[in-house]
């Protein structure tokens, strides 16, 4: 704080804002920012690989989430740190992107900030650092193309889907059963996926679940499953071949728009106001019963006298069906979504070869299933499982799995998993640094040293010895002039991949390459970090 004085000789006092600023510039800028994101990444590198730890992760309150997916742990574990929240969105956009390796990509960023530090203690600039990673990223995407392979995709061969699935799904608590699962996953995504267009519309798969029951269990619906059941006990409980009425006006009197208040002072008028309350119910159920509908689906609830009269009327009805379920029923079923009783026709129903309401054991939890819909276009993965973090999981799981199949019918190129790819890309990495004269040629070797952090991270996870096991399986790559050699996690005696079978998507594998070297460069271009006193981590 300093007194000085104005023009007009009054005086006025300067505070000095500085003060209550923290300032870190740069190298130690740099460094407190790597430090930051390594240790984030840090927390990731023991959850990659099929024998990579899960985390357990508590919120505020005590629910508790158990995952192994980067994405998810990243999402729940509440990071307050600037840098750190860059990771957590680099996971984010691989998860958005394309589903899979949201661990990976986390751990690959790790290990680039990590050479990054080594090399700005060495005094090379941080933007010659970054040119640097840049170039051996590109080498090591192109070189991904040329190692990758094509997969014979169709409906009637799903056989490599199923594996690639299974690759994915490997390192999962799911993964006692992740033939099972892989095969759910691959047949959902082949029963909506449009070969033509090479797409798949994700909308058209619904993955739900319900606690209870074994994981086993969980099964694939050509049809739409709803939690839900029939809005009276004593209605029905199986139709065949129903006529469906989607609507998304209520049961219930109109209420004026505008407030006005009646007053009914005669039990006469209370009595013919009951009347045409009743008149105008039973009317809307007629309507209903006239359009030759089996069974009416109300996005809104009634109340249990208009529950009551259409039991009465044997008008089956289910009540507070969400907007996003009436809509993908209205697809599967051919039906129109009918906002007025008196737009009610028998060409605006739905049909489906049956509707039945299931119950689960001992609890009074039902849910309905529309079989054999016209459009059979829509599927349901059902998951059961023992508990909600498992059903969760599982849920999480299948989604990683379902994405990996439709990138695969997107660009059906494969890359083995394992570590083989990084490792392969590493030695051309390396190679290609052999030829840069500039300073960039430390940032490109950097950025194949990294790469090696996957397989490295993966041999640790499996209780093998990491270094030792890398420079083995470099040498057999070398030896073998092959890219298929990787990490043997699972101990089954053969470090190739191709054997094993454990295939990655290529799109997935270059964009994890892209999205880490994106962020670190970005890390490194920040030498300044101007922060108030009182922020507390
Ligand atoms: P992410 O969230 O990044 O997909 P995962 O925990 O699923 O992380 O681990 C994926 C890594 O594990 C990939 O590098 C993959 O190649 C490897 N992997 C998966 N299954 C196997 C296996 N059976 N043997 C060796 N490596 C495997």
């Amino acid at each position: 704080m300093s007194l000085a004085f104005d023009e007009f000789g009054r005086p006025f006092i300067i505070i000095r804002e500085q003060h209550k600023q923290k300032r870190l510039k740069g190298l130690a800028a740099h460094k407190a920012n790597i430090l930051a994101a390594k240790t984030v990444a840090n927390i990731l590198r023991t959850s990659l690989g099929p024998k990579g730890m899960d985390k357990m992760l508590l919120n505020q309150d005590g629910e508790v989430t158990v995952t192994n997916d980067g994405a998810t742990i990243l999402e729940k574990m509440d990071i307050d740190h600037q840098i750190g929240k860059l990771l957590v969105q680099l996971s984010k956009s691989q998860d958005d992107e394309v589903g899979d390796g949201t661990t990976g990509v986390v751990v690959l960023a790790g290990a680039l900030l990590e050479e990054a530090e080594r090399l700005l203690s060495k005094g090379i600039h941080p933007l010659r650092i970054s040119k640097g990673f840049e170039i051996g990223c590109d080498i090591a995407v192109k070189h991904l193309e040329t190692i990758s392979e094509s997969i014979v995709i169709s409906k009637e061969n799903p056989a490599s889907l199923i594996k690639t699935a299974m690759t994915t799904l490997s390192s999962k608590i799911i993964n006692r059963h992740h033939r099972q699962m892989a095969e759910i996953a691959v047949n959902a995504v082949l029963a909506v996926a449009d070969f033509e267009r090479k797409d798949v519309n994700f909308d058209l798969i619904k993955v739900d679940g319900k606690i209870g029951g074994k994981l086993e269990e969980t099964m694939l619906v050509h049809g739409i499953v709803l939690d839900k059941e029939m809005a009276h006990p004593q209605m029905p409980k199986v139709f065949k071949n129903p006529k469906i009425a989607l609507l998304t006006c209520p049961f219930e009197p109109p209420k004026p728009k505008t407030k006005h208040t009646m007053e009914v002072t005669s039990v006469e008028a209370y009595n013919v106001l009951y009347e045409q309350e009743q008149k105008y119910f039973v009317e809307m159920v007629d309507k209903c019963l006239a359009s030759g509908c089996d069974v009416v689906m109300c996005q809104w609830g009634f109340d249990d006298e208009a529950n009551h009269l259409l039991l009465q009327k044997k008008m089956p009805a289910v009540r507070w069906v969400g907007g996003v379920e009436l809509e993908l029923i209205a697809i599967a079923t051919g039906a129109r979504i009918v906002p007025r009783f008196e737009e009610l026709t028998a060409a605006k129903l739905g049909t489906a070869k049956s509707l039945r309401e299931l119950d689960f054991g001992t609890t009074k939890d039902r849910m309905l299933l529309i079989e054999g819909t016209p459009n059979a276009k829509t599927v349901t993965i059902f998951v059961r499982g023992g508990n909600k973090m498992i059903v969760e999981e599982a849920k999480r799981s299948l989604h990683d799995a379902i994405c990996v199949t439709r990138n695969l019918i997107r660009d059906n190129r494969i890359c083995y998993g394992g570590g083989s790819a990084e490792i392969n890309c590493s030695l051309k990495v390396n190679e290609m640094a052999d030829k840069i004269e500039s300073l960039e040629q430390y940032g490109v070797r950097a950025f194949a040293a990294a790469l090696d952090s996957v397989p490295i991270a993966l041999a640790e996870n499996s209780g093998l010895s990491s270094i030792e096991t890398l420079a083995e399986v470099r040498k057999q790559q070398i030896e073998a002039g092959n890219a298929f050699m990787g990490i043997d996690c699972l101990q089954r005696g053969t470090n190739n991949m191709k054997e094993q079978m454990v295939f990655e998507t290529l799109i997935g594998k270059q964009q994890q390459f892209q999205l880490a070297t994106q962020v670190v460069k970005m890390i490194l271009k920040i030498d300044d970090v101007i922060e108030p006193n009182d922020m507390d981590y």
